[in-house]
């Protein structure tokens, strides 16, 4: 090539998407198979959503609201903030990406966990800084190590909690000494897109204290709990000039009409909430039993997925998985080569899924 892609750019992995349904179908000549690998709600969405998006169909000629207005009112009373203090995304893949653009410096650092949601790394080498990555302490947020990695070029800390993809928690006691720690001048962005999911009630959960600390911004998504994950909605929560400064640089339009009005539908309509987190618990619960029954090792978790030690090459199975009509994640390329990801789904698929790994591993 002529032209030279910028180092920083060029040493970035392509994002691993869970194996999309209509692929296996197609590639497998499958009816109706089952994902349980992208951490989606097997409820789908409320009926209120397909009321509204139905409704406003007819308006999609007009460009979006460039800020949804009643979906921000919505949200900040929801999370007892000020509608200035959120930032709507086109997910919250989207926020990540502003994060690291609007705090990064080239060559700053931004310090997350080993692994980590891909979109961190991603969005912070796009922006030119450097990810510094501190491998877990067994299957949870390395968050003593992360302090020892902080220095005088830090400006943003990533943790996720629950954690994807081990699905531990950093508890209230945690975080506080944690934070503690971290520099005044160094951002925490808290990525919540599990926390609806979790029962542990010793977890930091950055909401029941919104704003306390002008470091935090919380991240929460559409995609998980409510349903949305193909309208792609997201937000932070956040300081005021922090929040400023992303609407500042993000596109007028980032979130769609759509989007917009079906996320302003979701949040209303807290019954499907409750309800899904119900099935999830339910669902988690079950593999949790059945795993453990065909003797397998899987790890206790408080978000929508649990991680498995399936104590064979987890890749492989994962293949072998896919001829069954079941896609789960294969933890391999994670640095966990023998372990499974596997979202609760209905209780048929989550049958489904047992009966394929039965049928695999006998
Ligand atoms: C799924 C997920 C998200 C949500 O991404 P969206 O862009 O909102 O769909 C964010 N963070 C983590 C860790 C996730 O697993």
């Amino acid at each position: 090539m002529l032209f030279k892609i910028s180092e920083s750019i060029a040493s970035i992995k392509p994002y691993e998407a869970g194996k999309p349904l209509k692929a296996l179908e197609r590639e497998y000549n499958i009816e109706s198979a089952v994902k349980l690998a992208s951490n989606e709600n097997p409820l789908g969405f409320s009926p209120q959503v397909t009321d509204a998006v139905m409704k406003n169909l007819h308006h999609m000629n007009r460009y979006p609201e460039p800020v949804a207005h009643d979906l921000c009112q919505n949200l900040a009373r929801y999370h007892k903030v000020g509608p200035d203090n959120i930032v709507l995304g086109n997910g919250s893949d989207d926020l990540i990406a502003l994060l690291a653009h609007a705090f990064l410096n080239p060559g700053d650092y931004a310090v997350m966990p080993l692994p980590s949601f891909l979109m961190y790394e991603i969005s912070v080498k796009t922006a030119k800084g450097a990810p510094v990555m501190v491998p877990l302490s067994g299957f949870d947020t390395p968050l003593s190590a992360m302090l020892d990695k902080i220095s005088s070029r830090t400006k943003l800390v990533f943790v996720t909690n629950p954690f994807n993809p081990t699905g531990s928690i950093i508890t209230k006691h945690a975080f506080t000494a944690f934070a503690d720690q971290v520099p005044p001048d160094v951002l925490i962005v808290v990525d919540e897109a599990y926390m609806e999911f979790v029962r542990d009630p010793a977890v930091y959960n950055s909401l029941d204290t919104p704003l306390a600390d002008p470091r935090i911004v919380t991240l929460r998504t559409f995609s998980k709990a409510y349903g949305l994950a193909g309208f792609r909605i997201g937000y932070g929560i956040m300081d005021k000039e922090a929040a400023q400064i992303l609407n500042r640089i993000r596109q007028p339009f980032n979130v769609n009409g759509l989007a917009q009005v079906a996320g302003e539908a979701a949040l209303a309509d807290q019954n499907f909430l409750s309800k899904s987190v119900d099935t999830v618990h339910q669902g988690i619960d079950f593999l949790t039993r059945e795993l453990s029954s065909l003797g397998l090792d899987p790890l206790p978790t408080q978000a929508n997925f649990l991680m498995v030690d399936v104590k064979t090459d987890a890749t492989k199975l994962f293949t072998r998985l896919l001829h069954h009509g079941v896609i789960v994640r294969s933890m391999k390329s994670y640095g966990f080569d023998t372990f499974l990801r596997i979202n609760a789904g209905t209780f048929q698929e989550n049958q489904a899924c047992i009966a394929a790994l039965k049928a695999e591993l006998s």
